[in-house]
């Protein structure tokens, strides 16, 4: 049999294609979510590359079985298709003109385990990390570990044949792949792995499609068997090309290994049998510092004849850029002296047998020079980790170098010519005037990861990047080497294959995908017949955004310009992981795309972009925007998660103001937004106020056509604000340590005034002489959120007037509500940069912990309690938790942190519609340590948003703020009574939300 070149056709005959009857029938035969709204499509137009194209529509199967169904509809019509999991894919490969078929959302289990065979059997969507956990108790993990562990897919990992540092010891994926479920375009649906002869025969004596596959690969190997055997380099990190070695009869004529790697353009993985491998128990982690990074290469292959179990390379313009982004801050100085690092990890079965080993590598890394160091603590260890992992957040948006871009970000070669390798490419970058860029990566591989300053703007920009490309790839092919070491191909290296493996084995690939794919529908034009580098760009030359000019933040970050802020993610998908930080609460609550700070960042773009073909047509009128924003808690996790500092919450309000600008906005705008100004109506007749919110029916009824949701009780307001009894007590103690301002947010005065009273208290006892602003004022933070910025910036004028005299003269802001706070460290100075009193009201605003434990010669009254703390996320993002942390170890509070967003996230959680997404939220962290706390443990949570979330779902405990137990230590101190529901002013009647965990069968899935 003789299989035909396909025509090399790269440009799809789509035209003919009924997108309506495609979604027709997609929606009747898929259990899953059809979408193919204009939303659903610009969320999925990129992945983390330089590529963008708008896909037909996105499917999200339910089951394994839905995705295959997906696939047979298209296949009817002819609809290309292209799978993804995390979408985190840097080469282009994840996005397409197609139907996507995200796998990520429902197709996630673990089949099975065999702890004896070590293998367990995956659905596609799985998450590594998630893999990890569920085979841990087994001892057991997957070798190969991406960077992007935390939000990677299985099926992703097969499709690019991942790899990561941990490849060094355990292989590329497809060395632990040992078999796959998949399915062909044309239907045939198979279990593929290693085919002995006889199963050969077998498999031809059956006859049929699949058997016309078999020979067909079976003609390919041995027709180009000896092409391969000589242009395949022989190195450990070859990830591009298909694997055309493993259809060799020294390969085993293994399908599977032949199938990964294959990014999707030959079949559909339905489900992969891998290989697990006992979990390394004694392990140490050796640092060695070089005079330049290219000496730290020419010291790899001493590094590996010590057999380590990873060895990654950083150069000292990656600890520049981190120092000043102030990335790990704390771990930068843990490295031992040098320009160039080598960090090593060596395993062993033993601790004598792991000493040895460190010895004897210490020594001859020594004698080559190099300063070693070995870290024997495990948060050192884990902080140095984060140092190269946080490799790409810390080259990109760097500010003393041009924009970075993949492109070119890993390159691999012979591990014993690196430092040959990376002086020729230096030369290169300095020719095409790149040298600034950073050089890392997986060194003990010859693996090099590098982000290029391209200018992708301009047409003399995009000429260099493809001339560079070009040089680059014949610089790495005279080394023996392959363009991609982990990443793949996709359509940033595709058409390059020629250079590295010559044409035969390109025409060689050409007639496996002829023989798979006839039709060209799997994930056309990457790999195979790619488009040019230059092709579907995702700025290119034509990129023409429209910079507004009545825009109310000024970005500082970003140049002021509101299109670099839009254009500021760079896709890794951090946002997309499920644990650590805050950062993304709605995807972790909702598993959709559209709902991560990625998604909303892509929607952002395809608004601005001024590309022709964008979906999204209305700019700041957009729905599609607005309702991917919708369910934005604004909690800030971004703002210092997400690697390059994408502020999702200012630019939900930049977006809101503009889209709402002379129109009726919706109605817990006007509630919600405006609550400082009903506050302070209420507080002429507070009881009545409660009262008439509290009247059963009525008040849900209000509540809804308020836009509040009616099963959220509201809270109480208090009978007297705290500032009103604040002047009638007026200030006490000896005030020798000077006067500060406390600020009587609207929150702490008018609901929970106990708190503001407590930190006077507090203050006093630490010698503070403690004022208050002489008029009700107010930060803005309402308008803000609610993206009202006229009036918040009215708002925010009003208070610096009178908050004006006290900055000038030197004094101190405390706030008590981390989001108030926050304001006026954050919002308030982008809102107006060059204002002098707003910067003075930046740097002179403290935190009560802030203030505390710079006191000296004050401590903290002793409590002695455990406590379950949740810190307010704008705590998290902005102001920072250290100091709190601080003062409570002072007072001997012992507390266990959660890490996540409580789900309230100030007016969030009490608007209509979100009720199961903002308690999805508080399940994810909040609840489980509630839950798992011992009965006496405090719960500390200093932002109302927090406390009244607590109070609402958990149902009995108390959360108070630090103020509050510390006030009550100081109180137990002077043997005054401390009982809770003695405190001054503290509203009692809390009524608890009926259903606290998500419903059978609601859309938000936690
Ligand atoms: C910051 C950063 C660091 C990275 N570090 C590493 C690293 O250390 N090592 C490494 O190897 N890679 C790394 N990558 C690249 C990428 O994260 C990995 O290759 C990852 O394994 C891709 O997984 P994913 O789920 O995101 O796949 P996606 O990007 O969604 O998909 C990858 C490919 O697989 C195909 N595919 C997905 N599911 C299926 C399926 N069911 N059937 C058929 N084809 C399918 C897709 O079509 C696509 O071609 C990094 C990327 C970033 C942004
Ligand atoms: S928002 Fe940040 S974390 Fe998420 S993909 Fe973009 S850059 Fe990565
Ligand atoms: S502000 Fe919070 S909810 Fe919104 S995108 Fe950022 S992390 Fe997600």
């Amino acid at each position: 049999m003789t299989v035909d070149l396909p025509a090399p056709t790269r440009r799809d005959d789509l035209a003919d294609l009924d997108l309506r009857e495609l979604e027709r029938r997609l929606t009747e035969r898929v259990d899953g979510e059809v979408r193919f709204d204009a939303g659903s499509r610009g969320t999925y137009a990129t992945d983390a590359s330089n590529f963008r194209q708008v896909p037909l529509g996105v499917v999200i199967p339910r089951t394994v079985e839905a995705g295959a169904a997906a696939v047979e509809v298209c296949a009817q019509l002819g609809a290309p298709i292209v799978s993804r999991g995390g979408g985190t894919s840097l080469a282009g490969e994840a996005c397409n003109v197609a139907v996507v078929l995200d796998w990520s959302k429902y197709c996630k289990n673990v089949v099975s385990v065999d702890p004896d065979a070590r293998t367990a059997v995956v659905e596609p969507g799985i998450v590594l990390d998630e893999l990890n956990k569920a085979v841990a108790p087994h001892g057991l993990q997957f070798g190969p570990r991406p960077s992007t562990h935390s939000r990677c897919t299985l099926g992703g990992m097969i499709g690019n044949n991942s790899c990561g540092s941990t490849a060094q010891a355990y292989g590329k994926t497809v060395d632990n792949l040992v078999r796959a479920e998949v399915l062909t375009y044309d239907g045939v649906r198979m279990w593929v792995g290693p085919t002995s002869d006889e199963e050969y025969q077998q498999i031809l004596a059956e006859g049929g499609r699949r058997a016309e596959i078999y020979r067909g690969l079976h003609e390919i190997a041995e027709e180009y068997g000896d092409d391969v055997r000589s242009s395949y380099p022989d190195i450990p990190r070859r990830v591009s090309g298909y694997n055309l070695d493993s259809l060799l009869p020294e390969g085993g004529f293994d399908l599977a290994k032949a199938l990964s790697g294959s990014e999707g353009t030959l079949v559909t993985l339905l489900r992969a049998e891998v290989a697990l491998v006992p979990v390394v128990e004694h392990r140490a982690m050796l640092v060695l510092g070089f005079p330049s990074i290219e000496e730290a290469a020419d010291a790899v292959p001493m590094v590996n004849g010590h057999e380590p179990l990873v060895v990654e390379g950083i150069d000292e313009r990656l600890i520049h850029f981190e120092r000043e982004k102030r990335l790990n801050q704390g771990s930068l100085d843990l490295l031992p002296e040098g320009l160039g690092w080598l960090m090593v990890e060596v395993g062993a079965d033993d601790e004598d047998e792991l000493r040895r080993k460190v010895e004897s590598l210490a020594a001859d890394a020594e004698q080559a020079g190099a300063h070693v160091q070995e870290y024997e603590d495990a948060e050192d260890r884990e902080d140095l980790w984060s140092i190269r992992e946080s490799g790409l957040g810390a080259t990109a948006w760097v500010a003393d170098m041009a924009d970075a871009w993949p492109g070119w970000e890993d390159s691999a070669v012979p591990p014993e010519r690196l430092g040959e390798y990376l002086r020729r490419f230096g030369d290169l970058l300095d020719e095409y005037g790149y040298g600034k860029a950073s050089r890392y990566g997986h060194f003990g591989h010859g693996c090099l990861h590098i982000r290029i300053p391209f200018d992708l703007t301009t047409a003399e920009g995009v000429q260099d990047y493809v001339s560079f490309l070009d040089r680059a790839a014949h610089l790495v092919a005279e080394f023996g080497g392959s363009l991609s070491g982990e990443h793949g191909d996709g359509q940033q290296r595709g058409a390059l294959l020629p250079v590295m493996l010559g044409d035969r084995c390109v025409e060689a690939m050409e007639k496996v995908k002829a023989l798979v794919d006839p039709g060209n529908r799997m994930n056309p034009g990457k790999v195979v017949h790619a488009y040019a580098p230059d092709e579907n760009l995702r700025l290119g030359p034509d990129y023409a955004p429209s910079e507004p000019r009545d825009k109310h933040f000024r970005f500082p970050q970003d140049d002021g310009s509101w299109d670099r802020a839009v254009l500021r993610c760079v896709g890794v998908g951090q946002c997309r992981s499920h644990e650590g930080g805050v950062m993304c609460p709605s995807y972790r609550a909702t598993g959709e795309e559209q709902h991560s700070t990625r998604g909303r960042s892509r929607l952002l773009f395809e608004m601005m972009s001024g590309h022709p073909d964008s979906p999204i047509t209305d700019g700041w009128r957009s729905t599609e925007v607005r309702d991917a924003l919708d369910l934005c808690l604004a909690c800030k996790g971004c703002k210092t998660d997400c690697p390059v500092d994408v502020d999702m919450a200012t630019y939900k309000a930049e977006f809101l103001s503009h889209h709402y600008e002379g129109r009726v906005r919706p109605a817990a705008h006007y509630t919600m937004g405006w609550l400082p100004l009903w506050a302070r109506l209420a507080s002429f007749a507070p009881r009545l106020v409660n009262a008439l919110s509290h009247a059963g029916p009525l008040t849900r009824l209000g509540q809804r056509l308020g836009g509040v949701e009616p099963d959220r009780p509201v809270p109480y307001f208090a009978d007297h604000r705290f500032t009103d009894s604040y002047r009638r007590r007026g200030p006490r103690g000896s005030g020798e340590r000077g006067e500060v301002m406390l600020w009587p947010d609207t929150f702490t005065n008018n609901l929970h005034p106990h708190v503001a009273k407590a930190a006077v208290e507090v203050l006093e006892d630490a010698g503070y002489r403690v004022t208050i602003p002489d008029s009700t004022l107010c930060c803005g933070l309402t308008w803000i959120s609610t993206g009202q910025l006229d009036v918040a910036e009215r708002v925010l004028r009003r208070t610096l007037r009178h908050l004006a005299p006290h900055l000038r003269r030197g004094g101190l802001v405390v706030g008590l509500e981390p989001s108030c706070t926050a304001v006026f460290r954050a919002d308030a100075p982008e809102l107006f940069p060059h204002d002098h009193d707003i910067a003075r009201l930046r740097d002179q605003t403290r935190t009560l912990a802030e203030l505390l434990v710079d006191t000296d010669g004050w401590e903290p009254p002793k409590v002695d309690r455990d406590a379950v703390v949740q810190p307010h996320c704008h705590q998290h993002a902005v102001l920072g938790e250290d100091p709190d942390t601080e003062l409570m170890k002072r007072a001997g509070i012992e507390p266990t942190t959660v890490s996540g967003c409580c789900g309230l996230a100030g007016n969030f959680g009490y608007e209509s519609g979100h009720l199961d997404v903002s308690v999805a939220c508080a399940e994810h962290e909040l609840l489980p340590a509630l839950r798992e706390a011992g009965d006496d443990a405090l719960v500390l949570a200093d932002g109302f948003s927090c406390r009244t979330q607590v109070e609402q779902t958990d149902g009995g405990r108390q959360p108070e703020h630090l103020a509050e137990v510390l006030a009550a230590a100081l109180r137990a101190q002077r043997g005054q009574p401390t009982d809770p529901r003695s405190r001054p002013g503290r509203p009692q009647q809390v009524r608890h939300l009926d259903r606290h965990r998500p419903q059978e069968g609601s859309p938000w899935p936690v």
